[in-house]
């Protein structure tokens, strides 16, 4: 049967043939390479079958962003009320289970909590991927095929091994999986049993999942009851390039320059390094970080990634939004004002696609068209006043 689709195939998409038989080579060559893996030719058979290449996987891997999200739509997104909402809900829910892990690992259940919703929205984003098929394409193509390779038989180790089910083995485009969405190696490195099944499923144990998290926050050098950091406000004539993640100073001297408590009030100057953070320099909101915010970032190396994660951790505490605003005049939306924006997009008739809260392509060249009728700034962005102006019937 194969042998006949392939045939008609070549009738019409000859490179589409070459590709496929170098993909079938490149499994045989990766297939003679897995004892050396610790991967036995039993579960290498087992796990491939009919594995076939996807091509969109490296389209994503040079995938350049045609749009710069600015910081202030990142975080809109990621920390909103449908996420805080959900946060607490699940810190109620798992209660049980948070306390004993963070009791085991030292990592306190609020911002284990907070990873998950920005990994996988708890567990409602997996990635829909077949992880397999994703890790053997970027081992046979693309320009990062080395890395992907130790990933791809790393998944048919956990395979083999038996911690996750095979048919469940979905994930992002890169191979990331699971509640906590970590790397194969990741998985290898940190996860954990916790709900004592003999199993490391991050997929269908939640228990196993955040344990999972605090141990890799812990490996990462986490500091048990210590912050992550806080907003802060800058003397006047702060000079912005002593700021950033990396440029760490005992705390007291950043209090000594004049660097105070968002509302005014002395930072109490504990005998610890700290760095400043300026996510939209010196006008925006301004935070003093300390090595737990180090740890948060090393989950995933974006900034804007931790401070997401961090801030949400301490809206789930009963915190409050930041002080200072983002400097802009145009303030990100979250998904349910995203929704609606996209709702009124289809309501004029713009053929986006469905209403997901997930500003695509689609989405942006509905919204600058919208723009150009009132006779503003075509940038395609999904903020407030595109959305207030749609909403007032403009
Ligand atoms: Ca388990």
């Amino acid at each position: 049967m194969k042998k006949l689709l392939s045939f008609l195939l070549l009738l019409v998409a000859a490179p589409a043939i070459h590709a496929d038989a170098d993909f079938d080579a490149c499994l045989a060559r990766l297939r003679a390479e897995a004892p050396a893996r610790e991967v036995s030719a039993a579960a290498f058979d087992r796990f491939t079958a009919g594995v076939a290449p996807d091509p969109t996987v490296l389209e994503a891997l040079d995938r350049q962003p045609e749009f710069v999200t600015p910081i202030w739509d990142y975080l809109a997104a990621l920390v909103d009320e449908e996420r805080i909402d959900d946060g607490r809900a699940m810190l109620a829910e798992w209660r049980a289970v948070l306390d004993k892990v963070a009791a085991a690992y030292g990592v306190d259940a609020e911002t284990v909590v907070a990873v998950w919703g920005v990994e996988s929205n708890f567990g409602r984003n997996f990635g829909g991927r077949p992880l397999v098929s994703s890790l053997a394409t970027l081992s046979c193509a693309g320009r990062r095929q080395t890395y992907f390779r130790g990933e791809f038989f790393t998944t048919l180790r956990i395979l083999e091994a038996g911690h996750v089910a095979p048919e469940r083995l979905t994930g992002s485009w890169a191979g990331a999986f699971g509640h906590t969405q970590f790397m194969p190696s990741t998985f290898m490195r940190v996860a954990v049993d916790f709900d004592g099944d003999g199993r490391r499923d991050l997929i269908d144990s939640v228990p196993d999942a955040l344990a999972s998290t605090a141990n890799y926050l812990k490996r990462a050098g986490w500091r048990t009851g210590e912050g992550w950091g806080y907003e802060v406000r800058l003397p006047a004539g702060f000079d912005a390039g002593i700021a950033g993640r990396k440029a760490r100073r005992p705390l007291a001297e950043w209090v000594r320059m004049g660097v105070t408590r968002v509302d005014g009030a002395p930072i109490a100057p504990e005998a610890t390094s700290a760095a400043i953070l300026l996510p939209a320099g010196v006008e925006g909101p301004t935070f003093v970080v300390f090595r737990n915010f180090n740890a948060i970032y090393s989950y995933n190396a974006a900034e804007s990634y931790a401070l997401a994660i961090a801030h949400l951790s301490d809206r789930l505490r009963g915190g409050g939004a930041f002080a200072t605003p983002w400097p802009t005049d145009d303030p990100g939306l979250g998904r349910r004002a995203r929704r609606e924006l996209q709702q009124l997009l289809l309501d004029r008739g713009h053929d986006i696609g469905e209403v997901d809260g997930m500003i695509g392509s689609r989405t942006r060249a509905a919204i600058a068209l919208e723009q150009t009728r009132l006779g503003v700034e075509a940038n395609g962005r999904a903020g407030r006043k595109i959305l207030d102006a749609l909403q007032a019937g403009r």
